[in-house]
This record gives C-alpha cells, structure tokens and sequence, in this order.
C-alpha cells in the first residue's frame, strides 16, 4: 500500500517513539519480521514501521515533487504497475484515510527523526518500500551507507528496495 517505511534500530520501541516529530507513528514489526533484519544490522532490537495515518507517503514529500495530487501521482504509479482496479481503490482509501485531519507534515520530518536518531542513538537502517499490497517491505539483498549530512536535502537518499544505514 503505496509508500512504506520500515527503521531497524538497536533502539527499544519506547525509546524510538520518544523522538519521534509529531504526528509520526512507529508500529512495531513482529518477532519473526524483526529476526529477518538482524542479519542486515548488528545489534537490531527494533524493527518498525514509521508512518504518518496509515503509510509512509507523507514522510518523503519528495516522491511526490511536480505531481498534481498525491493521489494522482499514486494512481499513475499503480497503472504502471499493472494493479487491478479494485486493489488500487482499496490502497487509495487507505492511504486518505490514514491521512491526519488537517495535519500538516513538514517537509523535513523524516529528516528531523533520522538527524536525532543518528546523534543521539548512533546508526539506523531505513528501507523504503512501494506496493499496492497491505504488506511491509521485504529485507532489502543490499545495505547502503549514508552519513547525516548525506540525507540532508530531499528524500533521494532513500532508495528503494535498498536497506540505507545512516550514521553521524
Ligand atoms: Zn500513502
């Protein structure tokens, strides 16, 4: 369901959500999802979803730079996926409705987490996933290294489908 964004970190869940800007949400991964990224970060005692209502597309505003509408940028990108019909209104509704009424996400909110992350609990792993299944991303084949000032402008960073360790 459109954009999903999983953090491993060796970091509790209570210890993550006390960073966490206002209005993101980290959900927790299952045990066995969480076994599956140990063997791509040392140390990991969390995996979790970061997201704002019920996916990850208002955390990296970039995907959707120059598109007329988010909705319209997703549809565009399901097409092109050749998802049926059905299954595409059914990942629309659940991208609208996870929306926070009237929130307004800034743009640099992915980055304000990553940054406090980075310096205040040392290295995290970020990978961010496209689907029109209600699924997470799979465990990444590749880890990528990427310092904090490497993730500072836009969200290009976050490649998809490759596991990003950003360290200070
Ligand atoms: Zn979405």
């Amino acid at each position: 369901m459109c954009y999903q964004l999983v953090v491993v970190s060796a970091l509790t869940l209570s210890e993550m959500r006390s960073m966490l800007p206002s209005g993101v949400r980290a959900d927790a991964l299952g045990t066995l999802q969480l076994a599956a990224w140990r063997p791509r970060f040392r140390g990991a005692q969390t995996a979790a979803h970061l997201r704002v209502g019920r996916c990850a597309c208002r955390l990296v505003p970039g995907r959707f730079r120059g598109a007329h509408s988010e909705e319209a940028e997703l549809r565009a990108r399901y097409r092109r996926l050749g998802v049926p019909r059905d299954v595409m209104i059914a990942a629309l509704d659940r991208h609208r409705r996870g929306a926070f009424d009237g929130e307004i996400v800034p743009a640099d909110t992915l980055h304000a987490y990553v940054a406090e992350h980075a310096r205040n609990a040392g290295p995290a792993l970020y990978a961010l996933g496209f689907g029109a299944a209600d699924e997470v991303p799979g465990v990444p084949a590749e880890v990528r290294e990427r310092t904090l000032a490497e993730t500072r402008d836009g969200d290009d960073w976050l490649e998809e489908d490759v596991a990003v360790r950003v360290t200070r």
